[in-house]
């Protein structure tokens, strides 16, 4: 055997795995296709000299606490996120102080309200609302359509919706949105409440030294291709190696999976849930700009960035956190699209720089944070992610609680080491 377990996989959810197991005495081998750790946590220097900003995930809520305890155990700290202090809207083309206009206010409010109810319901574990109207399964371009709200109403959706359900309006689940909404009172701008604090110098930081100091030995820069389980022993291909250990935790979400050749094949549940994938596709980039007061949150016009808020000041400039949709006429990668952009919602910034990641052309994330496609949200369940073999399974991705943040890839990592555990 070359390891008790290996770990495919050096995400959150693979150190907090390599963790657990090491703290059991058990001799684990980490194997990760990039040549780094963190995965989807990866904080690196704004356009190669600047500041150090993330850019997947970032912020940590204030209930997760299983990160908030890593965060100082590996001599990182909390950088806590720049209040809000000045909200404002595109609308029709100008920015202004409010969402709607006059004439719709009423319609706006009554929807914001059914809204609200909605998800508060779903947060109780209803699938219909009071009306017989389904909170699963429905898609959040057909939400919308229900709610028939005016059309600013649909655009300010839009834009919290970059931040959560985070994918195509007619295919990923309006159920997305309604959870995240119903974090607060079931207000969409509540979301952003709860983003309490970044891990500086970045979350990328933590997997790495969690992996470090658990002693678990780490293969970087090796994709893994094949896991085979066998009597009494699972073996591990990566390139032209096989690992043998005695357990195996894929520590890997919905859309890394299908990377992966398994003997046996996966349960019929899970089959599915890799064909479905998930449909997280938000693009996040960051505008480095001057002109702009920081803490300034804008929501634009159903298109392009549609999310933008002025997150910190460094070295004299701003940066700014944007949020919009990977779909046709967004061009993140283009430096006079994002000027565009930056004009509509900060008419009075001068863009000095921008940078992102690509999330959804990276063949090892191949989108986002997770988003159920509606119809596919069981295939999420932490339930259908249960161990199978010798084999178990570890993500933010289908975690049992705070799927889709990091709190969620702990949970999921140690979950599947506890697993593991009971193997004999
Ligand atoms: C743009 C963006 C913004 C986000 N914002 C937030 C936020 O603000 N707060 C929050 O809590 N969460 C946020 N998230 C979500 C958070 O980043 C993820 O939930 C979390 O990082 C997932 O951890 P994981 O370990 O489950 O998966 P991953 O981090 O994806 O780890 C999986 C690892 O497996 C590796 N891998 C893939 N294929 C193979 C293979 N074949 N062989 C070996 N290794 C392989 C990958 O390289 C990766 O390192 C965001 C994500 C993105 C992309």
């Amino acid at each position: 055997m070359d390891a008790d377990v290996i770990v495919v996989g050096a995400g959150l959810a693979g150190a907090a795995a390599a963790r657990r197991l090491s703290k059991a005495g058990k001799r684990v081998r980490v194997i990760e296709a990039r040549d780094r750790c963190g995965g989807r946590g990866f904080a690196r220097a704004h356009g190669g000299d600047g500041p150090q900003l993330e850019f997947g995930g970032a912020w940590i809520t204030p209930w997760q606490n299983r990160l908030r305890a890593l965060v100082p155990e590996y001599g990182l700290e909390l950088r806590p996120r720049h209040p809000v202090t000045n909200r404002l809207w595109l609308r029709d083309g100008v920015r202004g102080s409010g969402p709607v206009a006059p004439g719709d206010v009423t319609a706006h409010e009554r929807a914001i309200a059914r809204v609200a109810a909605d998800s508060m319901l779903l947060k109780k574990g209803l699938t219909e609302n009071e009306n017989n109207e389904a909170l699963t399964g429905v898609s959040f371009a057909a939400y919308l359509d229900r709610l028939g709200c005016p059309k600013s109403t649909r655009n300010l959706f839009s834009a919290w919706w970059t931040v959560s359900g985070n994918g195509d309006h007619d295919k990923v689940a309006a159920s997305e949105f309604l959870a995240s909404c119903a974090y607060d009172n079931g207000l969409a701008e509540g979301m952003i409440k709860f983003w309490s604090d970044t891990v500086v110098p970045g979350m990328g930081v933590l997997a790495e030294r969690m992996i470090a100091g658990s002693g678990a030995e780490l293969i970087l820069d090796d994709p893994v291709t094949q896991v085979v389980q066998e009597t009494g022993h699972v073996e591990v291909v990566a390139g032209t190696r096989r690992h043998r250990a005695k357990a195996c935790i894929i520590a890997l979400g919905i859309n890394q999976m299908p990377g992966i050749g398994f003997t046996p094949w996966l349960s019929d549940g899970k089959t599915a849930a890799l064909a479905a994938g998930h449909g997280g596709r938000s693009f996040k980039l960051w505008i480095r700009a001057e002109g702009v007061p920081v803490g300034t949150l804008v929501t634009g016009d159903g298109s392009g960035i549609e999310f933008a808020f002025a997150e910190r000041v460094e070295g004299g400039a701003t940066y700014i956190v944007g949020f919009g949709l990977m779909q046709e006429g967004n061009d993140p990668s283009d430096p006079a699209w994002v000027r565009r952009q930056a004009a509509k919602l900060f008419p009075d910034a001068r863009v000095l720089s921008h940078d992102w990641h690509d999330w959804v052309d990276d063949s090892f994330a191949r989108g986002t944070w997770v988003a159920a496609l509606a119809g596919h949200e069981a295939g999420l369940d932490a339930a259908n992610w249960q161990p199978e073999g010798r084999i178990a399974f570890a993500s933010s991705d289908y975690a049992r609680e705070q799927a889709g943040w990091f709190e969620g890839a702990v949970i999921s990592g140690e979950d599947a080491a506890e697993a593991v555990l009971k193997l004999r």
